[in-house]
């Protein structure tokens, strides 16, 4: 059994989320270990363990879908004439938004890890022992239907935004290849139908390969978008995934006045601590050396002759 590189496995899908990746070779053969029981594995990464399976995971989802629909429906009946989508010339320090020029409303979603877990393939790279492989990926693009589950939360979110008569678009990095495939699986998972130029956008639809803005573009010509939901920074607007940006740049960049206002309000991230371009920094990073602290010694024990 080959070791988990969850580090690997992390940015690897990560970049497979969110940057232009290597291209997916559909046809490539596909190794199919022998069977093994699970019980002979290492208990799931800690990201893994607290996502797919933990209660406060579960009841975390439903809190943010909750909030979701309600931000829509309050939106929704105001009549908006303004999108949450940026105009291209514009970024999150200093945005401008689209206008609705009465356009009928939509809510842009992620798929991955926003809509659905992917526990068919998590599941089969962490009993492996394999980081990411893009092959793999895009078979289970093409034939993951049934095993991805809808997020908990999602469904009654989705229906209360559907009856505030906002319709639900996906905008997903899934390759356009594989369209049939992704639209299976959404159906598969109760999400509905989804049509792939209408409802469904997908990697390779537009120029911009793996970022989204061009594609919300795309969307915002027929949709005035008053909500934009995904798990990864990228899934609101592309220049968040400037790979020059720091750890607390990109952070702060979330932080700008002119932004900061419009989490939970019209753009909404959901947690994903398995993979993405959340998951990195060192120890400066993720310890600030202004926190830097080491206990007290203990006092020296007496000594009793
Ligand atoms: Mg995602």
């Amino acid at each position: 059994m080959k070791q988990i590189m969850s580090l690997a496995f992390v940015a690897l899908l990560a970049a497979c989320q969110t940057v232009p990746v290597e291209t997916p070779v559909a046809d490539s053969p596909i190794e199919v270990p022998q069977a093994e029981t699970v019980a002979d594995l290492p208990d799931p990464i800690p990201g893994q363990q607290w996502l797919y399976a933990s209660a406060e995971a579960s009841v975390a989802m439903r809190q943010a879908w909750a909030s979701i629909a309600g931000y829509v429906e309050t939106a929704a009946s105001s009549a908006p004439t303004q999108s949450v989508v940026l105009t291209p010339e514009s970024a999150p320090g200093q945005p401008s938004f689209l206008t609705c020029e009465g356009k009928p409303l939509a809510a842009v979603f992620d798929a991955d890890e926003t809509l659905i877990w992917n526990l068919g393939s998590m599941g089969y790279f962490a009993r492996e022992g394999i980081g990411f492989a893009p092959a793999i990926w895009d078979n289970w693009e093409k034939t993951g239907a049934g095993k991805a589950v809808v997020i908990p939360g999602a469904l009654a979110g989705l229906d209360r935004i559907r009856a505030a008569g906002v319709t639900v678009i996906v905008n997903t990095n899934r390759d356009a290849a594989n369209a049939t495939g992704t639209e299976e699986t959404l159906r598969a998972a109760g999400i509905g139908d989804f049509s792939h130029g209408s409802t469904l956008f997908l990697r390779g639809d537009a120029p911009d390969g793996s970022g989204k803005d061009g594609r919300r573009a795309m969307i915002s010509e027929n949709y005035c978008v008053i909500a934009l939901v995904g798990d990864q920074l990228g899934d609101i607007a592309d220049p968040f995934n400037d790979k020059a940006l720091s750890v607390a740049e990109r952070r702060s960049m979330t932080d700008a006045p002119a932004v900061a206002s419009l989490w939970g309000n019209g753009w909404f991230i959901l947690p994903n601590p398995v993979y993405g371009p959340s998951i990195r920094g060192g120890f400066d990073d993720v310890f600030p050396p202004a926190t830097q602290w080491e206990p007290t010694p203990p006092a020296e024990t007496p000594v009793i002759n």
